[in-house]
């Protein structure tokens, strides 16, 4: 070949590459060849980012999943009936954001941050990512201010601080959607903005839920985010990372916030059926392999931050539906070791009318016990010892005809511990009050006292202690039982007593 061709075609080739448009906009769009189920599959993303924000021609908005050979798979979060095929996709640079800050209190927003509620715009300055990585082990703190449910077996036998995540699981139809809720209730005045995120639930129970916490004057400080059952898996998918994003602005402003999933196990089918529409291998029970991680990510991002940090929190109540009781089975197992503890259901319990159904021998909180206050300490350590002894004899004692006095005086004791941690809906119980009515069951100025009489009694105790007022004072004060206290609570009660 001679020297004369080849320069000609290296000119040739220069002006080629000259010519091409090496601009980023260039380079990442690409084109619709496919749509079905939500998911878009797109060629000529060629420098788009797992996770990243993909914006149709149209305007409508998706997140590419899938990075393969040839194509990008991208979940269509709105306007999926707008995509045809043969329309322009383009790369945005971005992941997604949701807006955050204090003007989110008292809405209800959708996983992309649309308001749901007919209350007009979303006031806020500020955008925070879905994703963000953990804080590290160094910017945190151990856990040790309570994170007060109001809910006497909680606070008592399990309780939790702020910063911990403690799992609520259960049957379906056991309380476990009550007990959050109740939570919420009792952060009144506490100074803890709360987050409730819905994840393929009925429409008609989010509106409820709403409905209530308004009622309550709770909704001031809460947020509620929603993908109902009809939303696309996609929303029900990024809902949680939503609803912890809008938490986490709180946290890292040196303030406390509580968010609750309910529920996880929505949460994992959601993205089950994306990773299946995707075509990603099924793993264990059709779910993704990744299903670990999809939730520790989540929950990881619950935390206590350190003082240099400003020491907020965000504590974390996720909820998982069971079936027939089984802990055991493969989304159960994994968030329950994701957590600091679990607060455990029992359909049989809540059927036998013991309600809230919680399960004291199967509950735990790992790290909730050094937050617990002193006053709470003093009375529940004798609390679970009896308990613990009542639900031994009780198995045994079926089967026993005549009772030494030891055993029966133990069952009837158990019994009104059991009574006394009985708790109706929306009516959250303040430590300082639970420390009495327990104290008063432990130190049997119960026993006298019919079963079916305790809760009047718990109630006379109530009204007593308010008019009486110093005793309460001085707990809520000291966060503890000293023994001044202690002696005129004993003769509280014993007047009491006297009258039953
Ligand atoms: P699902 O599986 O459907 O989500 P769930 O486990 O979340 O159910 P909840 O919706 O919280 O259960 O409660 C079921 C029903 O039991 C509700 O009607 C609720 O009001 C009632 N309930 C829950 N806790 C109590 C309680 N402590 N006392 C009386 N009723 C209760
Ligand atoms: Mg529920």
């Amino acid at each position: 070949m001679s020297t004369q061709l080849i320069d000609s075609l290296i000119r040739e080739i220069e002006a080629k590459i000259d010519s091409t448009d090496l601009s980023p906009e260039r380079v990442n769009s690409g084109e619709v060849i496919s749509l079905g189920d939500g998911i878009a599959k797109v060629v000529g993303l060629r420098e788009v980012a797992y996770n990243e924000v993909v914006e149709f021609e149209s305007g409508a908005r998706g997140v590419a999943m899938n990075l393969e050979e040839n194509f990008v798979g991208v979940v269509v979060l709105s306007g999926v009936d707008t995509i045809k095929e043969g329309m322009i996709a383009k790369t945005t640079g971005r992941i997604l954001e949701v807006p955050v800050g204090p003007g989110l209190l008292g809405r209800v927003i959708d996983p992309l941050g649309n308001p749901l509620d007919g209350l007009g715009p979303i006031v806020s300055t500020e955008s925070y990512p879905t994703e963000r990585v953990a804080t590290g082990v160094m910017s945190r703190k151990w856990v040790h201010e309570p994170m007060a449910t109001g809910i006497k077996a909680v606070d008592a036998l399990v309780p939790v601080g702020r910063g911990q995540r403690e799992l609520i699981i259960g049957d379906r139809q056991t309380g476990k959607t009550q007990i959050a809720i109740d939570t919420i209730l009792n952060q009144k005045g506490q100074d803890v903005k709360c987050i409730y995120v819905a994840i393929g639930q009925k429409d008609s129970k989010v509106v409820a839920i709403a409905e209530e916490l308004r009622r309550a004057g709770a909704m001031e400080y809460t947020t509620i985010v929603a993908a109902g059952a009809s939303s696309p898996a996609a929303m029900q998918w990024l809902a949680p990372y939503s609803g912890c994003a809008v938490g986490e602005y709180f946290m890292l402003n040196g303030q406390h916030a509580l968010i609750i999933y309910d529920d996880l196990t929505k949460h994992a089918n959601a993205y089950r059926e994306m990773a299946l529409l995707l075509r990603r291998p099924p793993g264990r029970e059709a779910y993704p392999g990744d299903v670990f991680y999809l939730h520790s990510r989540l929950l990881e991002r619950s935390a206590k931050l350190n003082d240099s940090l400003g020491a907020g929190s965000m504590t974390a109540l996720p909820i998982i539906e069971t079936q027939g009781g089984d802990v055991s089975a493969y989304v159960p197992t994994n968030v329950i070791s994701i957590t600091d503890g679990q607060i455990f259901l029992e359909s049989n319990l809540f059927n036998a009318g013991i309600k809230p159904a919680i399960n004291v021998g199967l509950s735990v909180s790992r790290v909730g016990g050094s937050a617990q206050t002193k006053a709470m300490k003093r009375v529940a350590g004798t609390l679970k010892l009896s308990l613990a002894q009542y639900r031994e004899l009780e198995a045994f004692s079926q089967f026993a005809s005549d009772l030494d006095e030891d055993t029966r005086s133990a069952l009837e004791r158990g019994k009104r511990m059991v009574e006394i941690l009985k708790q109706d809906v929306y009516s959250p119980v303040p430590f300082q009050k639970q420390t009495c009515i327990i104290y008063a069951g432990t130190n049997g100025y119960l026993d006298s006292v019919a079963v079916g009489d305790i809760k009047k009694f718990e109630k006379d105790l109530y009204a007593e202690l308010e008019e009486e007022g110093t005793i309460l004072k001085t707990i809520l004060e000291t966060k503890d039982l000293n023994d001044e206290t202690k002696t005129k609570l004993n003769g509280v009660l014993e007047n009491l007593k006297k009258m039953y």
